[in-house]
């Protein structure tokens, strides 16, 4: 039976944008949110055909911010979607919500459009941290937002929090992770913040008016909350996430594993049928490449042309492999060998362990129980052995 795909849609849309975020996401533009939400059902339409056969295992809605869409749109969009894919019945359907655009009508309208996790951003419990960060809620909101989430029936919600900020006490964060864990989520994702290059963040960093975040910091704070979480009810499976049993994500664990995906949406990234392809990142651009492409398609085209795809790359098993060690190297229980020699048909260390020598004596990669695997140190250092990985 052909395999399962997972389904990425991306919402551009924010209402105020954050000075660290580098995502391909625009303030001020809700007014394209009525044409976008047909777009995406154009867009599936497109892959009607490429996709037959093959039934879609999870949907995540990203952003962005998707819970700025109002709830008619939504049910265009997922109304396209039903008629178009074969949806599993039991396929995970997640939405990415920002606490400042969420009520429990909202969160009860999504229940019964079908949406069954929600992953709820609230960076942190401080108010001025959030203000810091550009959030346009505050730690109450979050509370609130989570407390409505549940009112409304949904059974799993993650929470996603941020640490290592500039000048940010251990402490500080410690307590809002405390926060965070008294909620009970099913789910966390706790990332570092990364000053990325081209934000107001960047900038503020480079004129001296933010303090960077501290990397020696970030390690104690990550390494606190390694400890803090062990032996609780969540078990960390990658690098930045933790879930009780029952509640990894199963859409992101597509990711890791290596597995196929169809992005739809602007800017939004697919891996299907072994090549690797991404949409116009720009909403308005996206807009008219679809439109141009429906009616190509409908037009007598045999195949629908894709002119909303602008690059594209087939995968090579070199990459497949560069892929398949990264991404899964992010998950604790790592790479399995033996899965490894059967799908490449090559020994893993025989492929790469030249590469990893260096990592390995450092500590910071091993082989445990016939997995290739991150230490708890090379959690924290992933990068120097990912840049290893990378194909030639
Ligand atoms: S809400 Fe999320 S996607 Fe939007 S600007 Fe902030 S961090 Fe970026």
């Amino acid at each position: 039976m052909a395999e399962p795909f997972s389904l990425y849609l991306h919402i551009p849309f924010c209402t105020a944008k954050c000075g660290y975020c580098d995502f391909n996401s625009y303030a001020g533009q809700e007014h394209l949110i009525p044409s976008y939400s047909e777009a995406l059902v154009q867009e599936a339409r497109l892959w009607r055909k490429a996709t037959t056969g093959r039934t879609v295992s999870t949907v995540f809605f990203g952003g962005g911010t998707p819970s700025l869409m109002p709830l008619e749109e939504f049910a265009t969009i997922v109304d396209g979607l039903r008629s178009t894919f074969e949806i599993a019945p039991d396929a995970e359907f997640s939405i990415e919500a920002n606490p400042g655009s969420l009520d429990e009508e909202y969160l009860r309208g999504l229940r019964e459009l079908g949406v069954n996790r929600l992953s709820i951003g609230v960076q942190s419990f401080h108010d001025d941290e959030l203000q810091s960060l550009d959030r346009i809620h505050s730690a109450g909101d979050a509370g609130e937002a989570y407390r409505a989430a549940r009112a409304a029936g949904f059974t799993n919600v993650s929470l996603d929090l941020i640490f290592g900020l500039p000048d940010q006490p251990i402490e500080r964060w410690q307590e809002s992770l405390e926060e965070a864990v008294a909620l009970e989520p099913d789910h966390l994702s706790l990332y570092a913040l990364t000053v990325e290059e081209g934000t107001p963040l960047a900038r503020s960093v480079a004129r001296g008016r933010t303090p960077a975040p501290v990397a020696d910091d970030q390690a104690d704070q990550y390494e606190w909350t390694v400890r803090r979480l062990a032996g609780t009810s969540y078990e960390q499976y990658e690098i930045s996430n933790w879930a009780k049993p029952g509640y990894r994500c199963r859409h992101n664990l597509t990711y890791w594993q290596c597995r196929e995906y169809l992005g739809l949406g602007a800017g939004a990234h697919s891996y299907l049928d072994g090549v690797r392809f991404a949409t116009a990142a720009l909403p308005d651009r996206y807009l008219a490449l679809v439109r141009e492409s429906s009616e190509l398609a409908t037009d007598g085209a045999d195949d629908a042309p894709m002119r909303q795809v602008v690059t594209g790359e087939t995968m090579t098993p070199e990459l497949d492999i560069s892929d398949t060690l990264i991404l899964g190297l992010r998950l604790v229980e790592g790479v399995s060998l033996a899965a490894f020699e059967e799908r490449f048909g090559v020994e893993l260390m025989a492929a790469v362990g030249d590469r990893l020598r260096e990592p390995i004596d450092a500590g910071l990669v091993g082989v445990e129980d016939g997995c290739l695997r991150l230490t708890e140190r090379g959690r924290l250092l992933g990068n120097e052995v990912f840049e290893r990985l990378l194909p030639d």
